[in-house]
């Protein structure tokens, strides 16, 4: 499964005060910033904006978990916990995180996997859920809570810049490096505190599909929560179908896109319509993904009766549902609208064949 979208990232001081999309952009803002202030970024990318106003998180892109440990007493205690996350969940699932000591008080750690498309309105919660799971299960006291609960939300310290302390804002001469797996295993704090005093230029390689197993725990959290049975054979794209298909998704977890955000038409849709108005028929999948774009593009329930009315030209819709023979619509639209339910992904559209170009732009 591939992103379709240019994707971007939040820079804060903490304070959000830019996005880039590039490193030649990064690097500018982490120029202009770093010894002068803590330099963060978004842990998610994301690749659609909410109008002019900001960032539209429910567009995070989900490629990776992650974990901030914090302890303001002793950082030790940190370390601790992310060696017990290493043995007890990495290990056993064969993962290779991504660590970085912040230079301060605390350990940042990820998993990063292939790229997950969550429908929109269970990304944040799941999250969420998903990792207050892991606190709880392996009794992780410095996972901090609130990062937790930003979920999608959330930045992290930049890697390689300087670590400002809040109360003096002076340098403390430590940076945000990122450690080995054997360096986290075997170094001391002290060691990894004297490592700190540079910057990092080494690259560390992390190998994605291999860390599957990460974004499967997420999937099988989220079915366990739906009451979707499943086997521990079931593959990712079976567990999202299901997943994408449950009706007790919509229940469990409630849409926080903010309403009046309104998507477009997108032409693969536009031309579905075409094509069924020509044939004077349709089959439910493909008016499901008419209906769905629809309701999303913000079309009125007349407007969206006329469309599935000319699709059956004569007939009588009282049957089906989608339009009633007064012009109303009918109940399968009502159902859509109460689910809440998202337009069709680009990956759904071209498995049922609605969108059959890997490069057109359903996906934008
Ligand atoms: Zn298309």
């Amino acid at each position: 499964m591939e992103r379709q979208r240019l994707a971007f990232r939040e820079f804060g001081i903490p304070a959000r005060i830019a996005t880039f999309n590039s490193k030649e952009s990064g690097d500018a803002l982490i120029k202009e910033w770093t010894g002068r202030k803590n330099c963060y970024v978004s842990v998610y990318a994301f690749d659609e904006m909410k109008g002019k106003k900001g960032t539209n998180y429910d567009s995070a892109i989900i490629e990776t978990i992650w974990f901030d440990f914090d302890d303001d007493e002793n950082v030790t205690n940190c370390l601790e916990d992310v060696r017990k996350l290493y043995a007890e969940f990495c290990v056993p699932k064969n993962l290779t995180p991504r660590i970085y000591y912040t230079g301060g008080r605390g350990f940042q750690l990820n998993i990063d996997f292939p790229y997950l498309p969550l429908p929109t309105h269970i990304k944040r919660d799941a999250i969420r859920d998903f990792l207050t799971h892991l606190k709880t299960k392996y009794k992780l006291k410095t996972l901090d809570q609130k990062c937790i609960n930003n979920s999608v939300v959330c930045l992290r310290r930049m890697v390689n810049t300087p670590y400002i302390d809040k109360k003096t804002n002076q340098k403390n001469g430590r940076y945000c490096i990122q450690l080995e797996v054997e360096e986290m295993l075997e170094y001391t704090m002290e060691e990894i505190e004297k490592l700190s005093e540079w910057p990092r230029t080494r690259s560390f390689n992390i190998d994605r599909e291999k860390n599957e197993g990460a974004a499967k725990g997420l999937l099988q959290y989220v079915c366990n929560a739906l009451k979707i049975k499943f086997t521990s054979t079931n593959t990712i794209p079976y567990l999202l179908d299901v997943i994408n298909e449950s009706d007790d998704s919509h229940k469990k977890y409630t849409k926080s896109r903010v309403t009046g955000f309104v998507y477009p038409v997108r032409p693969c849709i536009k031309k579905a319509i075409q094509r069924a108005i020509g044939k004077g028929t349709n089959d439910h999948t493909a008016n499901t993904a008419i209906a769905a774009e629809l309701i999303n593009a913000d079309w009125k329930d007349q407007d969206i009766a006329f469309v599935f009315s000319s699709i059956y030209e004569g007939e009588s819709g009282n049957k089906w549902g989608w339009y009633k023979d007064n012009g109303e619509v009918g109940f399968q639209i009502k159902n859509l609208r109460a689910k809440a339910i998202n337009r069709f992904s680009k990956n759904r559209l071209m498995q049922y064949k609605i969108c059959r170009d890997k490069f057109c732009a359903c996906g934008n």
